[in-house]
């Protein structure tokens, strides 16, 4: 049972692209002491290694000590037709960002879509791809549910286009919104890398990506194969966001993509007769969290009905209420991120 939980803990460190979980030969548990060898994947990481074992295996209580030992292993032989990780820049875009989460339902998509138009209504050439493979929000968000994608005569995907950003999504793909993602791992990845290389994109100042929530698979494929320029990622001011968030963060940190900061979604309630704020799930948590981490608060949005309507209706805030704070707050955080990644 404790080897089970040793490997779920590993799973969540990332190493030079490979998670923990990956590079185990060999592990035992004998009383409370834990055996691990590691195939190492490059001379110099051993200590950083056993600094992250460590930190990983603070919450599983069955082990006290841990020995770590490496066997380095001859280079793989190259599989014909397997890519290289070589992390390939998506012609024609300028910027790529992800908006990350640590969990699900913080408001990820919907600070996505958002991000996606306030950038537009800066007068830059935006693009949104929903990268949320098992759950696409973005066309139900955007109001193209049921779109079909085509494709042109080089037979590359046609974005959608609606309020001027282009779109493309998993929600096309399948025959219905009631249809479930069956895909296995390798078609998925299959489908998001030609979301990205195989579409006309035409030419972008920026690509946001909506990610699925958490730490998976998705996150790490793109990471090894796709030039990323940085991440933002969503939160809500409540322990259980935060406490995922904090590995979300060890994730992209750890694959070298800059995390630009951190988005308060769901920050406080404005009363709307005395206009009083109400920080339902406290305040400074998030401000707190960052600092702890060095992180940047790029800006936090209130909880509003409004916003929650419009996504349902197929409008997002910005485009329907760009006057109003929360769209607002969606373009003060639009601004500080394209300074950013103009500035880099
Ligand atoms: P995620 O992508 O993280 O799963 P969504 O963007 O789908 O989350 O949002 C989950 C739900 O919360 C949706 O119904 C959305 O309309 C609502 N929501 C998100 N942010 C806010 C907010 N700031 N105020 C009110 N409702 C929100």
């Amino acid at each position: 049972m404790a080897v089970k939980d040793v490997m779920e803990a590993l799973r969540d460190v990332v190493i030079e692209n490979s998670r923990l979980s990956e590079l185990v030969k060999d592990i035992r548990l004998v009383g409370k002491t834990l055996e691990i060898v590691y195939r190492l994947p490059r001379k110099g990481v051993e200590e950083h290694m056993v600094e992250k074992t460590k930190e990983a295996l603070e919450r599983v209580p069955e082990v006290d000590e841990v020995r770590v030992r490496f066997v380095e292993e001859a280079p793989a032989q190259p599989v014909m037709g397997a890519p290289m990780f070589t992390r390939r820049r998506v012609p024609g875009i300028r910027h790529l960002i992800c908006v990350g989460s640590g969990k699900g339902g913080v408001g990820k998509s919907t600070v996505s879509a958002n991000l996606a138009l306030a950038l537009s209504k800066l007068g830059y050439r935006v693009g949104l791809l929903d990268a949320d493979m098992y759950g696409p929000s973005i066309p139900t968000l955007m109001g193209i549910k049921g779109e079909r994608v085509s494709v042109d005569s080089t037979n590359r995907m046609i974005p959608i286009e609606k309020y001027g950003l282009k779109l493309l999504s998993m929600g096309f793909l399948l025959p219905s919104e009631d249809t479930p993602v069956i895909w296995r791992g390798p078609m998925l990845m299959r489908a998001l890398t030609q979301f990205l290389f195989d579409a006309n994109w035409g030419e972008l100042d920026y690509l946001v990506m909506d990610l699925p929530p958490g730490t998976g698979d998705v996150q790490l494929t793109l990471a090894q194969n796709v030039h990323i320029t940085g991440a933002v990622v969503v939160t809500t001011p409540q322990d259980v966001a935060l406490a995922d968030v904090k590995k979300a963060v060890a994730m992209f940190r750890e694959v070298q993509i800059p995390v630009l900061g951190l988005i308060e979604n769901m920050a406080y309630f404005v009363c709307p007769g005395s206009g009083e704020k109400f920080y339902i799930f406290g305040k400074g948590r998030v401000m707190e969290f960052a600092t702890t981490y060095r992180l940047k608060v790029l800006g936090s949005i209130p909880i509003d009905p409004e916003l929650a309507e419009t996504s349902d209706l197929g409008k997002p805030v910005v485009e329907k209420s760009p006057d109003s704070d929360t769209a607002r707050a969606f373009v003060s955080i639009a601004k500080l991120v394209s300074d950013m990644v103009e500035r880099r």
